[in-house]
């Protein structure tokens, strides 16, 4: 927390339920302070009912902040401008005020595309991509995936039903619905990317087997914890370059410093923080 709060002091809030274990207010928080702007970060939870007048007042306020389960697709109908990331995936998790404006982004999209970028050390251009889930992480990383230039995304999630609905609404012919583990059987992959749940928990099975697929070149899990994940362990014992979601929650983080600040956000001084942070998975 900073030590100069003022009547200048810009106000953001992590709006959402349940707020109490996430790790924005330490990353951000210490994100102000590192680059020396006059802002503090709190987490309110809050229900749906309350959440547009809360972005309203925070951004006519001067400030803003960030939106997160179950609220970002609420989110999404409050703000004036939306950006083309919101437009697309149909969720916000960012917003502040702007020449009498509510705006929002959905940083998730960019957060991802950079981890990635920085993860493979060149956009993902040609690459075939399995993209497991349809919830709404796999919606941001399916249009940064596509922005990024792959040339085509295989959509397997539990509930094939929604992966056709993501596949339509944001896929177009670049995206295809897997009917079941069994239509990647033996299939090789550029990229594999887990943005689902499992992981969260740790008695929860591997998202897929990575034995039933082909060659794999790169595994990225979007679930995070302080020594990896399981899911990402069990790529690299396979000899696949994997990751976890750290470094995309820090950068989504970062592209929410940029809209709010409009300036360089301080990386470092946030993973620092997020490596305090983590949770014991
Ligand atoms: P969500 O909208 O609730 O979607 C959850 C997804 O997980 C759905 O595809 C769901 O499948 C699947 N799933 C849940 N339980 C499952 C199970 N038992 N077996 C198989 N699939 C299951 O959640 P979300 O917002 O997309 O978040 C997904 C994950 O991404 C979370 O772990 C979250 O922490 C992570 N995330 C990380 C970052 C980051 O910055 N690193 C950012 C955003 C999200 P159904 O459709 O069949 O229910």
């Amino acid at each position: 927390m900073r030590g100069r709060i003022s009547a200048a002091t810009r106000v953001f809030a992590l709006l959402g339920d349940p707020v109490d274990h996430s790790l924005s207010p330490g990353i951000q928080n210490a994100a102000f302070r590192e680059a020396g702007v006059d802002g503090v970060y709190v987490a309110l939870r809050c229900d749906a009912e309350d959440l547009a007048g809360l972005m309203r007042a925070l951004a006519r306020a001067g400030g803003g902040g960030n939106v997160t389960l179950p609220h970002k697709e609420e989110a999404a109908a409050v703000v004036d401008r939306p950006s083309d990331a919101v437009r697309r995936t149909g969720a916000c998790n960012t917003f502040w005020g702007e020449e009498d404006e509510v705006r929002g982004d959905n940083t998730d999209v960019e957060g991802f595309r950079r981890a990635l970028r920085a993860f493979l050390g060149e956009e993902p251009d040609g690459a075939r991509v399995l993209l497991l889930g349809a919830g709404g992480a796999a919606r941001a990383t399916l249009v940064g995936l596509l922005d990024g230039g792959v040339e085509e995304v295989v959509l397997l999630n539990r509930t094939v039903e929604r992966a056709r609905v993501v596949a339509r609404r944001i896929g177009g012919e670049r995206a295809q619905v897997a009917e079941s583990v069994e239509a990647v059987e033996g299939e090789p992959f550029d990229l594999v990317v887990n943005a689902t749940r499992l992981g969260l928990s740790p008695d929860d099975p591997l998202p897929v087997d990575l034995e039933l697929l082909g060659t794999v070149r790169a595994v990225i899990d979007l679930v995070y914890g302080e020594d990896g994940t399981r899911f990402a362990r069990a790529a690299r014992d396979r000899g696949i370059q994997a990751a976890d979601g750290a470094e995309m929650l820090v950068r989504q983080g970062a592209v929410s410093f940029e809209r709010w600040w409009g300036r360089r956000p301080p990386l470092d001084a946030m993973r620092s923080a997020l490596d305090r942070r983590a949770p014991a998975r």
